[in-house]
C-alpha cells in the first residue's frame, strides 16, 4: 500500500502535494484549500490548544463534514487523552476510560457518515500509552468493524528527555497495529513527520502521516533541510554548513544554482517551504519505489548515505519486528 505524507496548507506548497487542516480550519485556509488538486486529510483538531467546550465529537464531524470534498481520502475521528497533561503516557495511571471515550467518537462518526449517505474513509483515532493498551484497543477496534486506526503522536516526541523512551512506544504501537490489521488495513500516525522516523514507521506498515516540520520550522525558524540526510541548518548558515559535501537538490529553487546563489534565494521564506517540500516529497518517492518493495536491501545499500539518527532508529525498530514475531 503506498505511503503518504499530508502537510499543513500553504501558498507556496505545489497544489498537487497532499495536505492536511483541522475541523477548525480558518476561513482563509479553507479558501486556499478550495485551489488544491492534491488528497486531503481531515483531522480533528489538536486537544492540547482548543478548549474541551469548542471540540465536542458533534461539533469536530459537523465540521468536517462541511469541509469534505473529492480530495478527501480520510476524516480522523475525535481523539481523547485522559487529561490536559501532554506527559500523560509517561507515568500513566490512567483507567483507559479515555479509551472507550475514542472508541464511541469513532462510533458517533461512522453512525453519523452513515445516516447522511457519505462514504469518506474514517480513521479511528485512539490513544493507547502503552503497548498492552494498543493491543487490547487496536482489536477492539478492529471488532468494531474499523479498518483504518490513527494514534496521535506528537506528544510522545514532545519531550528530549524522553524521547527515546517516546519513539519506542510509537515504534511498538505501530508493530501491534499492524499484527491486528493485516495489509489491507491502514495506519495514519498524527502529528509525525521526522525526516528520519518515516521510512522506518513505514516499514513497520504505517500507510500515511501528516505534520507540520518543513512548512513550519521554514516559515518559524529559517530552517532548510539538506536533501537524502533531512539535517535543518538555518538559512544563513547554508553556505557555511555544507560547503564541503556541497548542495544537490533539483527543486524549483535550487535547481541549477550554485550554492552562494541557494543561501540568497532561501531568505524568502515560501523558498525555503517549496525547496523543504521538495525534500520530503522526494523521500516519500523513495519510501514508495525503492524502500518498501524490499527494505532490507534498500537498508543494505543506503546504511552508510543515510543519516546515523535513521540508521539508529531502522536498526532499533529491525530489533522490536524481529523479537515481536
Ligand atoms: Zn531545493
Amino acid at each position: 500500500m503506498p505511503f503518504t505524507c499530508f502537510h499543513t496548507v500553504h501558498d507556496a506548497v505545489p497544489r498537487s502535494t497532499p495536505i492536511t487542516y483541522g475541523y477548525d480550519a480558518s476561513r482563509r485556509t479553507m479558501d486556499l484549500v478550495r485551489t488544491w488538486t492534491g488528497r486531503q486529510f481531515i483531522h480533528s483538531g489538536n486537544w492540547w490548544n482548543i478548549t474541551p467546550e469548542k471540540r465536542t465529537k458533534e461539533i469536530v464531524l459537523e465540521a468536517q463534514v462541511k469541509k469534505i470534498n473529492k480530495h478527501v481520502v480520510g476524516l480522523m475521528s475525535m481523539n481523547v487523552q485522559p487529561g490536559n497533561e501532554p506527559m500523560y503516557w509517561i507515568n500513566d495511571d490512567s483507567t483507559g476510560e479515555h479509551m472507550q471515550e475514542c472508541l464511541a467518537n469513532a462510533i458517533h462518526a461512522r453512525d453519523e457518515l452513515e445516516n447522511q449517505g457519505i462514504n469518506a474513509p474514517l480513521y479511528c483515532a485512539l490513544q493507547p500509552s502503552t503497548k498492552t493498551m494498543a493491543e487490547i484497543w487496536f482489536q477492539k477496534a478492529i471488532d468494531n468493524d474499523f479498518q483504518h486506526l490513527c494514534v496521535g503522536v506528537s506528544e510522545f516526541l514532545r519531550s528530549p528527555k524522553y524521547r527515546k523512551e517516546g519513539i519506542g512506544r510509537i515504534f511498538e504501537f505501530v508493530i501491534t497495529a499492524h499484527n491486528v490489521l493485516g495489509d489491507t488495513g491502514k495506519l495514519h500516525l498524527s502529528g509525525l513527520m521526522s525526516y528520519a522516523m518515516l521510512p522506518v514507521v513505514a516499514r513497520l506498515g504505517v500507510t500515511s502521516t501528516d505534520g507540520s516540520t518543513p512548512v513550519q520550522s521554514a516559515l518559524a525558524y529559517g530552517s532548510v533541510f539538506t536533501p537524502g540526510t533531512g539535517r535543518g541548518t538555518r538559512a544563513s548558515q547554508l553556505i557555511e554548513k555544507n560547503r564541503d559535501a556541497g548542495w544537490k537538490c533539483d527543486c524549483m529553487v535550487c535547481n541549477g544554482l550554485d550554492l552562494e546563489s541557494v543561501q540568497d534565494a532561501m531568505q524568502d521564506r515560501s523558498s525555503r517551504v517549496q525547496h523543504n517540500i521538495h525534500a520530503w516529497t522526494d523521500l516519500v518517492d523513495e519510501i514508495n519505489h525503492a524502500i518498501l518493495p524490499n527494505p532490507s536491501r534498500w537498508f543494505h545499500e543506503h546504511e552508510e548515505s543515510i543519516s546515523k539518527t535513521m540508521r539508529r532508529y531502522w536498526m532499533r525498530a529491525t530489533s522490536l519486528l524481529d523479537s515481536s514475531t
